[in-house]
């Protein structure tokens, strides 16, 4: 079994009036297997607290830990923590031009294992993959994220995920701007990588409308940079019904 484990993280990014401190002392422990739903308003750190995890640059941690089975993930480059485990879905997938599909998920595979995967078998396991998350198979050949719509862009973060297999994978927002279909086949693959592996999850989420397809082991509601309130499934119903203007006044 891992653990990741985020001990009073306090982090700011430098701006034009100076240092702005966005985490204000995160806690929280994730075990394998678990699921744990974040909450929160827009602005109140969300995407902050996944980048800092990931390694974002922009992102300074002046106080806390986050460890992964007791290693410090902060003293790790972005790609150390990648292949310590860490799997990242950003909010806003990130376009690259001239690199298609097929080379990005080959080379980030190869950078993982530290070897390249067989032609044949990688490949079949890329076509079957993309087939499950009902993804055409000239999508390999398009370049990544390259005009791709907003439900494409978080199919891939999805494809990447379930063909890397990592220990932890923090989901920010994956849900934001999908119609139903595509929620559901973005749900299945996570369902999918939950039941076939020891994988934890950290789902970052504005909505509770995908809690409907994915059930967290605990939830968490954040406001301003910290855990307000952490229960399990019943606070996410809760949610539902009360909104987070109790959290806010
Ligand atoms: P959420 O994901 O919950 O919507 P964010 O983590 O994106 O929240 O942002 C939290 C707060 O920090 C917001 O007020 C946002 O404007 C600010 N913020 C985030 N990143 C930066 C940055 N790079 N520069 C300046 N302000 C930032
Ligand atoms: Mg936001
Ligand atoms: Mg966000």
């Amino acid at each position: 079994m891992s653990t990741l484990t985020i001990k009073n993280l306090h982090v700011q990014v430098e701006t034009n009036d100076g240092p702005k401190p966005i985490l204000k002392g995160v806690d929280l422990s994730i075990d394998s297997r678990e699921i744990h739903a974040i909450m929160g308003p827009n602005g109140s750190g969300k995407s902050t607290l996944a980048y800092s995890i990931a390694g974002h640059p922009e992102y300074e941690v002046t106080d806390g830990e986050v460890l992964l089975d007791g290693a410090n993930l902060l003293e790790m480059s972005v790609d150390e923590r990648a292949r310590a485990g860490l799997f990242l879905a950003m909010q806003y997938p990130v376009e690259v031009p001239g690199v298609t599909v097929a080379n990005f998920l080959r080379t980030a595979k190869t950078a993982l294992d530290g070897q390249a995967p067989k032609v044949r078998q990688w490949v079949g396991e890329v076509d079957a993959a993309m087939e499950r998350l009902r993804m055409d198979s000239s999508f390999s050949e398009r370049d990544v994220n390259t005009g791709f719509s907003g439900g494409e862009k978080k199919r891939f973060e999805i494809l990447q995920m379930e063909l890397l297999k990592p220990r932890f994978a923090v989901l920010d927002e994956t849900d934001s701007g999908l119609d139903v279909d595509a929620l559901r086949v973005v749900s299945e693959g996570v369902n999918r990588l939950h039941g076939s592996s020891d994988a934890g999850f950290l789902l970052i989420t504005h909505y509770t409308r995908i809690l409907r397809y994915i059930k967290p082991s605990h939830v968490h509601v954040f406001v301003d940079g910290r855990v307000a309130e952490q229960g399990g499934p019943d606070l996410a119903d809760r949610l539902e019904e009360e909104g987070y203007d109790r959290f806010l006044s």
